[in-house]
């Protein structure tokens, strides 16, 4: 049995298109260019574990036909990384068994604020997460094992996590700088998802050169650009990326 990821979402905060319907420079005929807000899942016989609760995220589960939910990995607080939460209620009541959740201190701090009803019974709702200790390797037992590491990467003015699964991929949706201390567990890794959000730089993302750059020092066998703006069509990045690099559309998938 193969250790699947998928890419839940792959477009940045505002979505491809955006709510107002704008797509920029993407290809609106183009499904690959349909992309929602950040999320990924990995996925075993039996376990699912999802990074990031996307604000699509029930949009997400349903395309993919998601029927469980066991771990949770937040990778930071901002909102098109945490605002779908709510959807994973269902899955306690499925199972009548709070989920593990694992984040950062400050992410915690944010989410127990913000949504309180997720991590706190009251009479009518009981509380449906759980946050569970970000060791310095999480693992798994089952019949495929898993440990991921969770990274400390900055991310504009905040810290962000990047997660690396069984030494083998990379997930770092959302990155400005790694540091220079982690790129070791980064070098040589089969697939290697990274932040790429536009074209001209960001504060707070990679812009194309830069992953671009990144790419080459790290020499994953493959890397999958993520989190992209409607600056970045689809099939425009195809044509000039090189080789072994492609841009994630929503519902890729690899086996890790
Ligand atoms: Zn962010």
């Amino acid at each position: 049995m193969t250790i699947k990821f998928t890419i839940m979402g792959c477009g940045s905060s505002f979505g491809v298109p955006r709510a107002d319907g704008n797509w920029g420079k993407c290809d609106p005929y183009e499904k690959k260019n349909y992309r929602t807000r950040c999320s990924a899942m990995l996925s075993t016989t039996n376990m699912n574990i999802l990074f990031d609760t996307s604000p699509d995220l029930r949009t997400q589960l349903l395309r993919e036909s998601v029927k469980n939910i066991n771990k949770v990995f937040i990778s930071h607080e901002h909102g098109d990384q945490t605002h779908g939460i709510n959807d994973l209620r269902i899955f306690y009541l499925k199972n009548q068994k709070k989920i593990d959740i694992f984040s950062s201190n400050n992410t915690k701090k944010y989410l127990k604020k913000n949504f309180s009803y997720c991590f706190k019974s009251t009479k009518s709702y009981p509380a449906i997460l759980e946050f569970k200790k970000l060791k310095k390797i999480i693992t798994f037992k089952g019949k495929n094992k898993i440990f991921i590491r969770p990274i400390n990467v900055e991310h504009g003015e905040i810290n962000c996590l990047a997660f690396v699964i069984n030494n083998k991929c990379a997930y770092a949706s959302d990155v400005s700088k790694f540091h220079i201390k982690d790129l070791k567990y980064l070098k040589n890794l089969k697939y290697l998802v990274i932040d790429c959000l536009r074209f001209t730089p960001h504060p707070s993302h990679y812009n194309l050169e830069q992953a671009l750059n990144l790419i080459e020092k790290l020499k994953p066998k493959k890397a999958i650009l993520t989190n992209m703006h409607s600056d970045l069509d689809y099939n425009y990045l195809l044509k000039i990326l090189p080789k072994n690099v492609k841009p994630a559309y929503d519902g890729l998938s690899f086996n890790i």
